[in-house]
């Protein structure tokens, strides 16, 4: 199933190109993919919800009624080793994971409700130079998450 969705940055998102993307990566380094594998990356790369594990688990019982929640974590946990999953700790402590794209990208994390905007900016190159330059570090990647309240949530604290 094609599901294309237009993201923050203005580019069309193609989640079948994206699993075809990660199996062939995957392939190269020699990991190879089972059938159970395979579902789960494809779940991850078509939600735009930043599921849990346990909501990647749930939608393919279905389908996949023996299926493990171990092999969905296995699953995450080598997309998150190639750097090709985001993994997101909401203040609860939930993890919820974005395999959409393979760059970070900020996300808008709701501090009440949960919920998670993708945020269509660019990594802050400035940014990252300066903490290499603070910090005396090579660094290659960066994570910038913003917390406060979604929309929903801010025009119901006003109403208080
Ligand atoms: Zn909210
Ligand atoms: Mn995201």
């Amino acid at each position: 199933m094609a599901v294309q969705a237009v993201q923050g940055d203005g580019r069309c998102y193609d989640a079948a190109a994206r699993v075809a993307d990660l199996v062939e990566r995957l392939r190269q380094r020699g990991h190879r993919l089972t059938p159970q594998r395979l579902a789960v990356l494809r779940v991850l790369c078509e939600a735009d919800y930043h599921p849990t594990a346990a909501e990647v688990a749930e939608r393919l019982e279905p389908s996949y009624p023996m299926m493990s929640l171990a092999t969905v974590y296995n699953t995450v946990d080598l997309l998150r080793e190639l750097g090709e999953v985001i993994e997101l700790i909401l203040p609860d402590g939930c993890r919820r994971y974005d395999a959409r794209t393979g760059q970070d990208h900020p996300h808008a994390i709701c501090t009440r409700c949960g919920h998670i905007q993708d945020v269509g900016l660019r990594p802050d190159d400035t940014l990252r130079a300066e903490a290499a330059r603070r910090s005396g570090y090579t660094l290659r990647s960066q994570r910038v998450d913003f917390y406060g309240l979604c929309p929903d949530c801010a025009a119901k604290e006003s109403r208080v």
